[in-house]
């Protein structure tokens, strides 16, 4: 059995903006056959870290929270608090952020509710009989709500490989106290000869847990919380995750809290494969997109959602504009067949490109293709899919 995952392009005209294509495909996927009457709809959106611009703007938002209140729903925009340090990390903060970033009730039509509250201690353990997660602690909110529809800026992440539905829904939806859970086995290290003694990990570390000394960084472990913002700030490689093996652990968690956020749920989920930016929106700053922008798409099933944004991805052309990729690609000596015969025309040099796994190249201490097997073997939904453009 294969899912249907549905797909827009970008292509937009007088008579059909993008507002009204995103409306167009979500109608088209089915969206109106979730009974929303008198229910609380749990929209689990990422409202961008402050500095980052590169997560879904807040006018798709205000699109899916009109229909639903048009078929009677009661929606609200929702994210849990982060981990690290920076302007989510409080309900406060992250209402403050979220409103900045645009997620204000005039914009969107409805409300954020920072689902585990003031804290992050608000949380509602949910069983789903898990074997690296036996008590997920999800949102109180979301883990309330009667329906839970993921909004999802589709990128890569340095720690799970790639950002998609089931991050957005697992990661984004554990309370503090879940992510901490989620995070406890993926460990970073530090790789000497690269360390330059900068002190951006030391500065930029919430827990105190990675020190410089003698210009070299180390982490003391009974600190350390596996949040991986030492990873995502070293511009020299060296604070890297620890071992592909916790990567894939950590990608399993993941799907874990998946299946405890949508269990019992009316769900659908939607991913923009826009601003494809290398690293989470969870950092104060978005560098360049790897690939163009590609288009929208939407499934009531997370697992097809996200293999077909991973496929679309990897089959895209690589940005020619200086990028995370392209900057990789050049110091790994990356062995492309583009290069090795650059009397290749422009379509097999796309060709080539589609047959590398980008967010492998991006980070590869991460195993997106375990995190999707597993969340398939656990139930939340199936890898193969039909893609339907609309
Ligand atoms: S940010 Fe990287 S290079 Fe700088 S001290 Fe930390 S590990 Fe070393
Ligand atoms: S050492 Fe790195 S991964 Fe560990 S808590 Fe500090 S920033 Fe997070």
């Amino acid at each position: 059995m294969s899912s249907k995952v549905y797909f827009t392009d970008l292509r937009a005209s007088q008579t059909g903006n993008l507002l009204q294509k995103l409306e167009r495909l979500v109608k088209k996927a089915g969206i109106e056959d979730i009974d929303f009457k008198e229910k609380f709809v749990a929209l689990k959106i990422h409202f961008g870290e402050f500095g980052n611009v590169a997560y879904v703007r807040p006018n798709y938002a205000a699109v899916i929270v009109r229909i639903v209140k048009e078929l009677g729903g009661k929606p609200f925009l929702t994210d849990s608090n982060t981990l690290y340090s920076g302007s989510r990390s409080n309900a406060i903060d992250h209402i403050h952020t979220a409103m900045v970033n645009g997620f204000n009730p005039i914009a969107v039509g409805c409300d954020v509710i920072i689902a585990d509250g003031l804290r992050g201690k608000d949380e509602r353990i949910v069983d789903i009989g898990g074997t690296y997660c036996p008590e997920p602690k999800i949102g109180a909110a979301i883990a309330e709500a009667d329906i839970v529809l993921s909004i999802t800026h589709f990128k890569g992440h340095e720690m799970a490989g790639f950002g998609g539905a089931i991050k957005n829904l697992g990661m984004g939806a554990g309370s503090v106290a879940g992510k901490l859970d989620m995070h406890s086995t993926a460990q970073p290290k530090v790789e000497d000869e690269k360390c330059i003694g900068c002190r951006i990990c030391e500065k930029n570390c919430a827990h105190d847990a990675i020190h410089v000394t003698n210009k070299l960084a180390a982490i003391n472990y009974d600190r350390c919380v596996g949040c991986g913002q030492c990873v995502a700030l070293c511009k020299n490689e060296a604070a890297v995750m620890g071992s592909t093996e916790s990567g894939e652990i950590l990608n399993y968690k993941i799907a874990e809290y998946t299946k405890a956020v949508l269990k019992d749920k009316p769900n659908f989920h939607i991913a923009f494969i826009m601003n494809v930016s290398p690293e989470c929106d969870c950092w104060g700053h978005n560098d360049a997109a790897i690939i163009p922008d590609l288009g929208i798409a939407a499934s009531f099933d997370p697992v097809a959602l996200d293999q077909a944004c991973a496929d679309l991805v990897n089959a895209a052309p690589v940005l020619r504009t200086e990028n995370m990729l392209t900057e990789k690609e050049h110091s790994h000596h990356h062995e492309c067949c583009c290069k090795e015969h650059s009397h290749h025309h422009e379509n097999e040099a796309e060709e080539c490109d589609a047959k590398t796994d980008k967010f492998h190249l991006l980070h590869p201490n991460t195993n997106w293709q375990a995190g999707l097997r597993y969340a398939e073997e656990i139930g939340i939904g199936t890898r193969k899919y039909e893609l339907v453009r609309v």
